[in-house]
């Protein structure tokens, strides 16, 4: 497990410094470091003034350079050596400024003194550059010469998708954020992760759910999809997850869907339950990236967020803190290991039944240990509990509740009952 948390913080560093805005040459940048891994991804373009639902694809933004200087000539902030320290998508502007002047154009973060705020104005014209407080503070009354060469191109809105066919239309759903520049957890973390999972679900033999990856710009990106994609994301994804903020060594964190009730919901509680029970869950009005687009009335696609350090909640959220050292090799490891589980929950989720009438006679199989040992660490006494609920209305998930049983020890269990046809699974019309 620690040999994949490098290869996705390696794979997340490489992807880091891209100039990632919510369009263009460095979202595209991106797509091709993902393809390197995935050969399969499937890239597509929407051109600028496409409509989807109340939206309209805005155009690309080609920054050129950006820069503040002093009357010396001395670059006081340079998008060349972090691009946070422009506004995303901000208008241009080459001018000689007062420092009072210049204060209307630059934003800080006054909780987090010492970092690059990101700030982007996708649908509102704006002028801006970002830098830390600690550096306005230390300007002194000069001219400043503020410079933002760039401009707004008719281009194209970038997303990617690949799909692992499996024995059902029934589809699991995992949709990642591609529209931040340098910001490591919030949302690089959650491709990442979204990349090395899909190569994952890609190398199983046997897939029972079929498993659709989405890789997109926030909210455009999210509804240009579902807009074009919606009938069959309707009729097909049975539980879906947001993919964000993957990579710190935070507690995990647990965001429903609207209803909280969906398979999406079940399994990842059941996952959190055994591997973190002390994870953190949120309230459905705390949510904040695309499951707000997947839970709108009428979309009702069961969506709910899975991760470590909800985005909003840590103080390196949106600042040039949230970098390569803020996230770690063991978070992304740990994540990995959260949504295996839960790929593996869900591919086992089906209803029990026991194939005998009163206990199967054990010791017969070889499954008997001394019932004398007893207590709920006794491999047969978690074997013969499995099979008292096992009656055909209860799924996995519901049996894994009450025996408090994580989805390996459940996955034992019906291995050794099914090699020796002591278990059947009851098949209904969604299987
Ligand atoms: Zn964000």
């Amino acid at each position: 497990m620690e040999l994949i948390g490098q290869e996705i913080y390696d794979f997340t560093s490489k992807c880091f410094p891209l100039n990632r805005y919510l369009m263009g040459d460095g979202v595209r940048k991106t797509f091709q470091y993902i393809k390197e891994i995935l050969p399969e991804l499937s890239v597509y373009e929407v051109p600028s003034g496409t409509k989807a639902f109340d939206w309209t694809v805005p155009d690309e933004w080609v920054i050129r350079d950006a820069f503040i200087e002093n009357t010396s000539g001395k670059k006081i902030v340079d998008f060349r050596e972090n691009n946070l320290h422009v506004m995303a998508y901000s208008e241009p502007v080459n001018a000689w400024l007062s420092k009072e002047e210049l204060a209307k154009f630059v934003f800080w973060d006054e909780g987090n003194p010492d970092a690059i705020p990101y700030v982007a104005s996708y649908y509102m014209p704006r002028i801006g550059m970002c830098m830390s407080k600690r550096q306005w503070d230390m300007l002194d009354d000069d001219k400043y010469h503020i410079c933002i060469d760039c401009e707004k191109v008719k281009g194209s809105l970038t997303y990617g998708e690949i799909v692992y066919q499996g024995e059902m239309e029934d589809e699991i759903l995992f949709h990642s954020v591609v529209c931040h520049p340098s910001l490591a957890n919030d949302e690089l973390s959650g491709v990442t992760l979204a990349t090395y999972l899909a190569r994952e679900v890609g190398r199983m033999q046997k897939r029972r759910f079929t498993y659709r990856f989405v890789f997109a710009p926030e909210t455009i990106g999210a509804i240009v999809y579902i807009s074009s994609h919606l009938a069959q994301l309707k009729m097909n994804v049975k539980a879906g997850y947001i993919l964000s903020c993957e990579g710190d060594n935070g507690a995990y964190s647990y965001l429903p869907s609207i209803t909280g009730q969906t398979l999406a919901d079940r399994a990842a509680c059941a996952v959190l339950n055994s591997l973190h029970p002390n994870y953190k869950s949120y309230s459905f009005l705390e949510r904040g990236s695309d499951e707000r687009q997947y839970n709108a009335p009428g979309i009702d696609i069961p969506v709910c967020l899975v991760c470590r350090s909800k985005a909003g909640t840590f103080p390196e959220y949106h600042t040039s803190s949230d970098n390569m050292n803020f996230v770690s090799p063991e978070g992304f490891a740990g994540s990995f290991d959260v949504f295996t589980d839960i790929i593996k929950l869900l591919e086992h989720n089906q209803r029990y039944k026991t194939a005998v009438m009163c206990e199967p006679h054990l010791t017969r199989y070889g499954l008997y240990s001394d019932l004398t040992k007893s207590g709920n660490k006794n491999p047969f006494k978690r074997v013969v509990d499995f099979l008292a609920y096992a009656d055909g209305t209860r799924d996995l998930i519901e049996i894994m509740d009450i025996l408090k049983m994580d989805v390996h020890e459940a996955c034992d269990i019906i291995r050794k009952l099914s090699t020796h046809h002591l278990i059947t699974i009851v098949r209904d019309s969604h299987d």
